[in-house]
């Protein structure tokens, strides 16, 4: 949308309309406000309010939103002060001055006004309201986590949809996030499945071990997951600063006997002790633990770092 909300402060000499410096800026109160019809498919009116210090934008779906006066100078959309093309500020914080007024209101076409100024489909979309109301359901979408126990019914998804479907990609994502497993079917039984997979929506992290590897029985093992023996249950790469975020696990070849895989959730497991037994929580998530890892594989390594056992 062109339309643009001018905005700014006037200096006791009355500064130039699109060209002002920071002194023009320094007013500490507000010389009136300015009300006036506003013509555009989307902006009924705008108005300032001098004593709330508020700008009041009434949108032709009859909604309001309001923006301090503060909060518009701080984001202010002129090329001075904005790097569209990153999307980045370019105003310096030394040179905000938080007690910014508003001496006039403009509404125009003209995309070539000068300092301070405001898209309103940018306004909207930062409107304090709707902001409010995504983050909150930005929270509950996304954020909501579920702890399961042996009932769990592992959910599933087609490798091939997440591969070519974005929905299908997205609600694989959203059920990682929410239960923290997802079991996947119909990957080709060879391998550059996992990279095929990490690529679809990001990359693979590389570690010493390579960016994939093969969990397979190797002589002169440098992992027990190197062994044909039960590994217990575990958390990966503990010595790492950053533990890894999704970990994929392709099964090419089934044991004809044994290879179960078991899991187990570890925020549930972390609740449940806190509830029974709060010192053994607490000690367990306060006292740092050494955790070594050493050997030779995609190069040569040695960590060695003190973790909490819960984070
Ligand atoms: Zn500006």
């Amino acid at each position: 949308m062109l339309a643009v909300l001018s905005l700014w402060k006037v200096s006791p000499a009355a500064a130039p309309r699109f060209c002002m410096t920071p002194a023009h800026l320094r007013g500490h109160h507000t010389l009136g406000s300015a009300s006036l019809p506003v013509a555009g498919p989307s902006v009924r009116h705008v108005r300032a309010l001098d004593e709330e210090r508020l700008m009041a934008v009434e949108w032709e779906d009859g909604g309001q939103s309001l923006y301090p006066f503060t909060w518009l100078r701080d984001n202010c959309q002129c090329p001075r002060c904005t790097l569209q093309s990153a999307e980045a500020r370019l105003l310096l914080l030394a040179d905000l001055d938080i007690h910014t007024g508003v001496d006039s209101v403009e509404v125009t076409k003209d995309s070539k006004v000068g300092h301070l100024f405001f898209f309103f489909n940018w306004m909207k979309k930062y409107c304090f309201l709707y902001l409010y109301l995504f983050i909150y359901l930005f929270i509950l979408a996304l954020c909501l986590r579920y702890y399961w126990d042996a009932s769990l019914r592992i959910p599933t998804a087609d490798f091939q949809d997440v591969l070519h479907d974005d929905g299908a990609a997205l609600a694989w994502l959203l059920a990682l996030r929410r239960v923290g497993i997802v079991h996947l079917k119909g990957a080709p039984a060879e391998q550059g499945q996992v990279a095929r997979l990490a690529e679809r929506i990001g990359y693979l992290r590389l570690t010493f071990y390579g960016h994939t590897w093969q969990v397979q029985d190797k002589s002169m093992a440098n992992n027990v997951a190197y062994t044909s023996g039960k590994l217990s249950l575990h958390t990966d790469y503990p010595a790492l600063h950053f533990a890894p975020g999704v970990q994929f696990l392709h099964c090419i070849n089934q044991a004809q006997e044994g290879g179960e895989s078991e899991v187990v959730d570890g925020f549930h497991m972390a609740e449940q002790l806190q509830a029974e037994d709060p010192e053994a929580f607490r000690t367990l998530s306060s006292v740092r633990v050494d955790f070594t890892d050493t050997g030779t594989d995609y190069c040569d390594f040695m960590l060695q770092s003190k973790n909490r056992i819960i984070e």
